[in-house]
């Protein structure tokens, strides 16, 4: 075959292919191919038929919006002015050769008012038709000339509104936008239809989409559907408000139309890529719902005209630049049981390695077995993983249409894989537990939490030395650090003779502790840093509180009947006891300085930390706080005495200005205590 025969033939595939993702993707909103996969596929034809013209033919998909349009129990609807997609920016390069472009047709004129950088919103768009401020039709894209009328479906979206405040919109005006979807409506919505024993959607994309082409708008109602709006048409010369982009959206803005955030006017390319690589990094992990990329416009509404529209398809004075997806498939291949401290049986679902934001992925979270059933998670699924920022990556759910049959439902473990003692279930915490306290697993995390920064804070014990102390035999329990010895720790691999002197030191300093931590430091079920201290205050002494009742316990205001007796069977755990009995016999402080929070500074004060302090962190300067008999509350009311600021205070600086409560930094904080 010759290479042209090559070409036709593999042009004749791609839009094959292409239809059928597209008629997928738009007709069914259940696509069977990522974006990134479709949008290689689309760049490889543009590509042929860039470099082969005899090629080109009219109903290519690189000539068209949407897909084609078919029957559907909608009715059809005309757009006023067609509705185009958006040509794609990959990278700065690309954005740059756009540029070029651009400058090409109208010069330098862009430079005067710039660019508008928007959020790309991931959802599907409409077009609002407005006759005097009055809601008359809301239509989808379609195929950009004719879309869909789905009215009534639209009139059910609380952030659509019926009427447009304020004034100045033209008599007749289509504000078109995204209607979309937030990520928390989308889990709701998908853990609600596999409690119908319906099919869940594969992203809050086709979720929007779908929602918004129900048959029923009491079903749409139900959906819960957001809307943001970005651009808009009016019939033939009618008089315009604004004159840039950015004066548009700021005109909708303030005629009750929902906006997207952290958009931005741009003078030059620069700052442009500055505004993407801060999106695409930082921004875009802290956002509720889903974005692509960001859209880039010449700001000047003139200069859009003037550029106009390629093949009635992508304007050329917008472009999309598009981002690594942070939603990716992958497959499940196994739910593993980790072990906590507590003897908590928690999955963690194993992947197929995956790119995802800019990173790859392995594992996820599953919390705990409910969920696993609550999403119907079966081992060689084909899933949806989420990654946003620093967030740990999350399934969305699984894609069931992609199910063999090969697929295997996992059930919570009856017995600890560790250990193997059979499990038992707290119904009140969803949890399944493993009951053994000398499980090697609960031994592990138990140690690690013990030595950990807020409870006995033993710096030089990462989880690999742990292992290595248990392993060698050297400990079994807390208890047993306390008579570690220099020697024995520097036999240990790795280990050398300095870090282990080190290491002894900081196990002896931390004899010191006072028992608030300790009492957090031991693992306690149902007791956390917060009521470790207040059980601590209340009792004083190890001692004391090993001597409550379970009335006594339950009397303490914190305290309720679950903590009371997880505290009560604790101290007479026989097991326990030979642990305590080895902190008496390494003499650790047994007990809770009283003196400084009696009278300390902030005696009997309400106070709210808010921002980043310059040196001290959250739980270092709540505890200076509470040594000096302060307390520390998390909203400003205004019974709040003091507020303490750091850098980016947000709303809680904000009200405390408002209700005239004394702000201080953290310099005065420690000058105060200090006095
Ligand atoms: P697009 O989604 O790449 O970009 C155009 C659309 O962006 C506009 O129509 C508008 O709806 C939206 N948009 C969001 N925020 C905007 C803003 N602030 N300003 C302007 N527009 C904004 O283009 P498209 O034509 O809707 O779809 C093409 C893309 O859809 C492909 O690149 C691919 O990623 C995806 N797709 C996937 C499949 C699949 O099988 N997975 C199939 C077809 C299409």
């Amino acid at each position: 075959m010759t290479a042209a025969v090559n070409a036709a033939a593999r042009a004749t595939e791609l839009r094959r292919l292409l239809e059928k993702a597209a008629h997928e993707y738009y007709v069914l909103d259940k696509p069977k191919l990522s974006d990134a996969a479709y949008d290689k596929l689309f760049r490889e034809l543009q590509a042929l038929e860039r470099d082969h013209p005899e090629l080109r033919v009219g109903d290519s998909p690189t000539n068209r919006v949407g897909a084609a349009v078919t029957e559907s129990h909608l009715t059809k609807y005309t757009h006023l002015v067609p509705m185009a997609s958006l040509d794609n920016a990959f990278d700065e390069t690309e954005l740059a050769e756009w540029q070029e472009r651009v400058t090409k047709l109208v010069g330098d004129a862009v430079g005067r008012d710039g660019y508008c950088c928007e959020l790309k919103i991931d959802g599907a768009a409409v077009s609002l038709t407005y006759r005097d401020g009055k809601l008359v039709t809301g239509a989808t894209r379609g195929n950009g000339t004719v879309g869909e009328d789905v009215t009534a479906n639209i009139r059910t979206i609380a952030d659509v509104p019926g009427h447009l405040e304020g004034e100045g919109w033209p008599e007749v005006i289509e504000i078109r936008g995204e209607i979309y979807m937030t990520f928390d409506g989308f889990e709701r919505m998908n853990a609600d239809r596999v409690k119908a024993g319906e099919e869940v959607f594969a992203n809050p994309r086709n979720s929007a989409a779908g929602a918004l082409r129900q048959k029923d708008p009491r079903e749409t109602a139900r959906k819960p559907l957001r809307f943001f709006g970005y651009a808009f048409a009016v019939p033939g010369n009618a008089e315009l408000p604004f004159r840039t982009q950015w004066e548009l959206l700021e005109s909708l803005a303030a005629w009750g139309v929902p906006v997207a955030p952290h958009r931005k006017r741009c003078p030059t390319l620069d700052a442009v890529n500055e505004w993407a690589r801060d999106l695409e990094s930082t921004t875009r992990a802290t956002l509720p719902f889903a974005i692509d990329g960001g859209v880039v416009k010449v700001n000047q509404l003139t200069l859009q005209s003037e550029l106009g529209v390629v093949g009635g398809r992508v304007p050329r004075w917008a472009i999309a630049r598009k981002f690594a997806p942070d939603i990716a498939e992958t497959t499940l291949l196994d739910i593993e049981v980790q072990v906590g401290r507590t003897g908590a049986l928690t999955p963690r679902a194993v992947l197929a390695p995956v790119e995802v934001g800019g990173a790859t992925i392995n594992y996820a979270t599953l919390h705990n077995f409910e969920l696993v059933a609550e999403k119907d998670l079966r081992i060689g699924d084909t899933v949806l993983v989420k990654r946003a920022g620093e967030v740990i990556p999350q399934i969305l759910g699984p894609i069931p249409e992609r199910r063999t049959g090969e697929e295997r439902v996992v059930r919570a473990p009856t017995h600890c894989p560790v250990c193997g003692t059979a499990v038992v279930r707290d119904d009140e915490e969803v949890a399944t537990y493993c009951p053994n306290v000398t499980c090697a697993g609960r031994r592990l995390e138990a140690l690690a939490h013990f030595t950990s920064r807020d409870a006995m804070d033993i710096r030089g014990l990462s989880h690999q030395r742990l292992e290595q102390l248990l392993a060698a035999g050297l400990v079994e329990d807390a208890g047993d650090l306390y008579s570690l010895t220099a020697e024995q720790i520097a036999g240990l691999e790795r280990f050398a003779e300095r870090s282990a002197e080190q290491l002894v030191a900081a196990i002896e300093a931390s004899k010191q502790q006072p028992l608030s931590r300790l009492l957090n430091a031991v693992g306690i079920r149902h007791v956390g840093a917060e009521s470790a201290k207040l059980l601590a205050r209340a009792f004083g002494t190890l001692d004391a509180l090993e001597a409550a009742t379970v009335e006594e316990l339950e009397a303490l205001h914190g305290v309720g009947e679950t903590m009371a007796h997880a505290v009560h069977d604790w101290v007479h755990d026989a097991s326990v006891q030979k642990l305590l009995a080895k902190f008496r016999a390494a003499a650790l402080r047994l007990d809770e300085p009283r003196s400084a929070a009696a009278d300390g500074a902030f005696k009997g004060m309400k106070i709210v930390l808010t921002g980043t302090l310059p040196t001290l962190s959250r739980g270092q300067a709540t505890e200076l706080v509470e040594n000096a008999g302060g307390k520390v509350t998390s909203s400003v009311s205004k019974a709040t005495d003091l507020v303490v600021a750091g850098e980016e205070a947000g709303s809680k600086l904000e009200k405390a200005q408002q209700l005239g409560v004394t702000v201080i930094d953290e310099a005065e904080l420690l000058r105060r205590l200090a006095t």
